[in-house]
């Protein structure tokens, strides 16, 4: 039990309060993986005293819980902690509970499967404590004998238990549509245990797998900033948040790929009738000044235009990107291109365009005009990372612009013979 064990002077009694805590046994502590301390958990669970404590336990696999209880401050053995122990059981057995013991293999074979998800571990602790309804909602927290309002705290209209605010709550319900997971809602709506809903998760396919685990969690994240008194976000953060999550795992998957592909580490001429536009920024720290550089190639990798500048107030790297590529989409533009291809080295770039999340930051205004000279000014149009290796040639001319006349007209010509070289190399066929 998670009452006695860490050992401070004479008690080994944590100081954290018990109140309140859904966690019955130490087994829920340990990563059933590593076999060690969830260091993330007994953060999350216990007041820093006991947390920094806690991790120096020696464990021991493969042993059932039992009960064991230490003597009293008086030096007493309380007849007390039995009770609670015996009560606790009791309620146990007569709700059909199994003991979370770690011999189990059901458990195991569950967490070796969260385990293996491929999401950030703190989706994974929530799908953890999911499994076996530990979250502190509120009708959980009733259970354990806090006196509050058990209404939702987003809908305020029915308890909030695990099935209500997970998937039947008027927010869950909307993120859940928008997210094409209509179908895997009554799915998970059907099963008859938080452990089964986990299980039904665990054996979706992995891209609707992700989904519902990082649904799962900036569910659970939106709910707590309820809960500390700030506004509820809604439906479409989450959505959004999952979305930009997804495209990241897609990211990482083409990188991983590309390893494997020297070609793909090369820039790569654009498709047929598209105009592709390489767009860097390059600063010197400290100077406050900067640089833009951009080059627009067709379909053969001829350079259609060159243009570099200067940026006398330069503020952060994703200012100065997004300078480089506004820029760089004027210059298409004005040369009247219709499908356009925007390359930027910078992911944040990417995420600028297809989120919000950088909608209320000091780059705010850039990222509207860049979004607006996109739609209102191509028949196609796309933004995408690229490795460096692929953009080398607006890096060179950004450092240039850096070092230019701000008075000088931003069109390169003619262009510099090192230049003049990477163009031709990006464009030789691969070794
Ligand atoms: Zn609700």
């Amino acid at each position: 039990m998670v009452g006695s064990l860490a050992p401070k002077d004479s008690t080994r009694k944590p100081i954290t309060p018990r109140h309140g805590s859904l966690l019955r046994e130490v087994v829920e502590l340990i990563n059933p993986l590593t076999g060690f301390w969830d260091d993330q958990l007994v953060r999350d669970t216990f007041l820093e005293e006991d947390a920094n404590l806690i991790p120096s336990l020696p464990l021991h696999g493969g042993m059932s819980n039992r009960a064991a209880w230490h003597f009293d401050a008086k030096g007493a053995f309380s007849v007390n902690a039995y009770k609670v122990f015996r009560h606790d059981q009791l309620r146990s057995s007569r709700r059909g509970g199994a003991s979370s013991s770690n011999t189990d293999p059901a458990h195991d074979s569950l967490w070796k499967k969260i385990w293996e998800t491929d999401c950030a571990k703190k989706s994974k602790h929530i799908l953890w404590r999911l499994c076996y309804n530990r979250h502190p909602l509120r009708v959980n927290l009733k259970r354990r004998g806090v006196v509050l309002d058990t209404r939702c705290p987003i809908c305020q209209r029915f308890d909030e238990d695990g099935a209500h605010h997970f998937l039947k709550c008027k927010l869950m319900e909307n993120v859940w549509c928008q997210l094409g997971l209509t179908r895997e809602r009554y799915i998970l709506l059907a099963q008859p245990s938080a452990r089964d809903v986990i299980e039904a998760v665990m054996k979706m396919k992995v891209e609707l797998k992700l989904k519902c685990c990082f649904a799962l969690w900036l569910c659970w994240a939106d709910r707590n900033r309820v809960r500390e008194g700030e506004q509820c976000r809604g439906p479409a953060w989450i959505v959004q948040g999952v979305l930009v999550r997804m495209a990241e795992k897609d990211r990482q998957k083409s990188a991983v790929v590309s390893v494997g592909l020297s070609r793909s580490h090369r820039w790569e001429k654009p498709a047929a009738g598209h105009v592709k536009v390489n767009c860097d920024a390059a600063f010197e720290p400290g100077t406050g000044i900067g640089g833009w550089g951009c080059v627009l190639r067709d379909q053969d990798g001829a350079v259609v235009m060159a243009c570099r500048g200067r940026i006398e107030a330069f503020l952060n790297p994703l200012q100065g990107e997004l300078i480089a590529c506004i820029q760089g989409i004027q210059a298409a533009i004005e040369v009247g291109v219709g499908h356009v291809v925007v390359e930027s080295d910078a992911v944040a770039v990417v995420q600028a365009v297809y989120s919000s999340a950088y909608d209320l930051s000091a780059v705010t205004d850039l990222v509207a005009e860049l979004r607006s000279l996109l739609s209102m000014n191509f028949i196609s149009w796309v933004v995408q990372q690229s490795p460096r290796s692929c953009n080398r040639v607006a890096h060179e001319l950004a450092s240039l612009g850096s070092m230019s006349d701000p008075a000088m007209a931003p069109v390169l010509v003619p262009i510099q013979a090192h230049i003049m070289y990477l163009i031709a190399d990006d464009s030789a066929p691969s070794k």
